[in-house]
């Protein structure tokens, strides 16, 4: 099985990066992560000031995928995360939504054991393992790998996990696909900048689908079918990600407007994915049922 190795990395999805590899249409690719900080933080006494922001957020890649043109749409079948043994957070320095209330920096690594985040004395979680970063080149400039975007990227949704399907778009030859930011748990909105970052291991199968009239970034899981958007402030990104299912829900189910935005109000769900990024990034789900009644079938 082709196999990515995490020395081989960017810190911004960009159409001239060189590949790290190539892959054929319905191959299954592995991309082994660092954690968004690179690996720098291997102790509590490591904060954020101390950082070297140049190597944050590195995605393993890209895979350069053969076959794939812009207008094609890559479907990443996300087979397998694996965690590590510990989770790093941080906080300080003015980010997240609390971070006008924070006066010092602080470092947290957090074990994992036995499938579980041992958050202190008093409380662990199970995981819920998530990718934060995944996305193909833009057509234009490079984007750092901090931001999302319709490329998708740094989306920080927790929706993007074992067993969904992730479309993205192909924006130039071959894709060029990356992965990174791994997190054994994370809460919707991301508020205090980080989940559980950790290394880790990401098992997907890549597709090429030609001419596939999904918007992207789009998931499709056990129960949901997803539009994910990202824009300067929240509210946008919400009601982006609702105007792409809209569209959708006319072009591909064939609804009139009134009924595809009755049935968005009635039945779709807008959620927030992260508020902390150079963009924010929204959702709007709506039910699998929905989509089976109207006979239409995913690629
Ligand atoms: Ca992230
Ligand atoms: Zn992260």
């Amino acid at each position: 099985m082709l196999r990515i190795e995490a020395n081989c990395y960017v810190n911004s999805m960009d159409k001239n990066h060189k590949p790290c590899a190539h892959a054929k249409s319905g191959e299954t690719v592995v991309f082994v992560t660092k954690d968004c900080f690179g690996g720098q933080i291997q102790s509590e006494d490591q904060i954020m000031d101390g950082l070297d922001w140049s190597n944050i957020n590195p995605a393993t890649g890209p895979l350069y995928v053969e076959g794939a043109l812009p207008g094609d749409v890559l479907k990443v079948e996300i087979l397998d995360i694996e965690v590590a043994d510990k989770g790093v957070m941080i906080d300080g320095g003015g980010e997240g939504v609390m971070g006008r209330f924070i006066h010092e920096a602080k470092t947290k690594i957090l074990p994992i054991r036995d499938g579980k985040v041992i958050f202190n004395d008093k409380l662990q979680f199970p995981i819920h393992p998530m990718i934060g970063v995944i996305g193909t080149a833009p057509a234009g400039d490079g984007i750092p790998t901090g931001t999302p975007g319709a490329h998708g990227s740094n989306m920080d949704c927790t929706k993007i996990v074992k067993g969904a399907k992730l479309y993205l778009p192909v924006n130039v030859e071959g894709a060029l696909l990356a992965v990174g930011d791994l997190h054994a748990l994370m809460g919707d909105g991301e508020v205090g900048v980080c989940g559980v970052e950790t290394d880790g291991v990401v098992t997907i199968k890549i597709s090429v689908l030609k001419n596939c009239n999904l918007p992207t970034p789009f998931i499709v899981d056990d129960k949901n079918a997803i539009a994910l958007y990202s824009a300067e402030t929240a509210d946008e990104a919400c009601e982006g990600a609702a105007i792409q299912m809209f569209k959708f829900l006319m072009s591909e189910l064939d609804m009139t407007d009134h009924d595809a935005e009755m049935l968005l109000s009635v039945i779709g769900n807008v959620c927030i994915c992260q508020i902390v990024d150079p963009e924010k990034t929204a959702r709007m789900e709506i039910p699998i049922s929905v989509l089976d009644a109207y006979g239409y079938k995913f690629a």
